[in-house]
């Protein structure tokens, strides 16, 4: 059995995942805003040995929404935490006394979907986990791509808006910086992104066009860097289903112009907030048998 964690910039979600990487056990529980790194791990420390209670452990995979140093094992930023170079498995190893294993967050999401949900039978694959930020995950050939460094994609943050809106990472004009739930929050100052889009033809109509014309320009960009067979959308914004695809499908077509792949599917996340858990399990259980 092993504890599957997702970090999430407002909610830490939980599980306990079987070999088959079923959920057995699962729990969800808020960041108070404004937490300290160490409130956060005494949380996660805390509810680890209650959701364990009793049952023999493999071992802790954690999903963190921002870079990982894959090959250190240690998190060198997280924009939406507020954490800079932090050894979170070492701090939580002290603790827990467990075997632990970071990833990415979206890595997570994706590896998921593709042993078990909407990327099963694909090669080629590029995941945007629509959310707090917005996350990124690329499968070439198979395997979760790193690039060089080993530290992951942030298609995220590329530039969608030159001197645009102000982003998490520090920079401007992000695409996190306009297709975040964060951002439709900033625009319409509602409550959360579901709010947005319910009143989708009433009120927000400019604001959720504009939203589409933003994602879709960051969907073309993967496209042309990755030529990816399948597109999933995962992350909360994506609970807007196969709406959210076709539009985003038909967004993408008409800026896809001479470049575009003909055959890359956009889909939405098949195991929804599930995804990430399952992942960070999964992580932790493959990359204990190439250690
Ligand atoms: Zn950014």
């Amino acid at each position: 059995m092993y504890i599957g964690i997702d970090l999430g910039g407002t909610n830490i979600a939980l599980g306990l995942v079987d070999e088959k990487l079923d959920i057995v056990k699962k729990k969800k529980v808020a960041i108070i805003q404004g937490s300290s790194y160490e409130e956060i791990l005494d949380v996660i420390a805390k509810e680890c040995k209650e959701i364990r209670e009793g049952i023999e452990l493999a071992g802790i995979g954690i999903g963190i929404p921002g870079i990982v140093d894959s090959d250190s094992q240690k998190i060198i930023f997280c924009d939406n935490l507020g954490w800079k170079n932090v050894d979170i498995v070492g701090d939580l190893k002290k603790v827990l006394m467990e075997d632990i294993h970071i990833a990415n967050d979206a890595d997570c999401a994706l590896y998921a979907e593709v042993l078990k949900g909407s990327a099963v039978g694909f090669k080629n694959v590029i995941l945007f986990t629509l959310g707090t930020g917005v996350g990124s995950s690329v499968l070439l050939d198979g395997k979760i791509f790193l690039g060089g460094d080993k530290r992951g994609i942030e298609l995220g943050h590329m530039t969608v808006e030159y001197e645009g809106e102000s982003c998490s990472c520090g920079y401007k004009g992000c695409l996190e910086s306009y297709a975040s739930a964060t951002a439709l929050i900033r625009e319409t100052k509602e409550p959360d992104a579901k709010t947005v889009f319910d009143q989708e033809d009433i009120k927000y109509k400019e604001t959720i066009d504009r939203y589409y014309k933003y994602l879709a320009v960051g969907v073309r960009n993967g496209i042309l860097a990755y030529r990816p067979d399948l597109v999933i959308i995962g992350g909360g914004i994506s609970k807007q289903g196969d709406k959210l695809s076709v539009r985003l499908r038909d967004e993408v077509k008409k800026i896809e112009m001479y470049f575009g792949n003909e055959t890359a599917t956009i889909k939405i996340a098949a195991l929804g907030n599930d995804a990430g858990i399952i992942g960070a399990a999964a992580m932790y259980r493959d990359n204990k048998k190439r250690r």
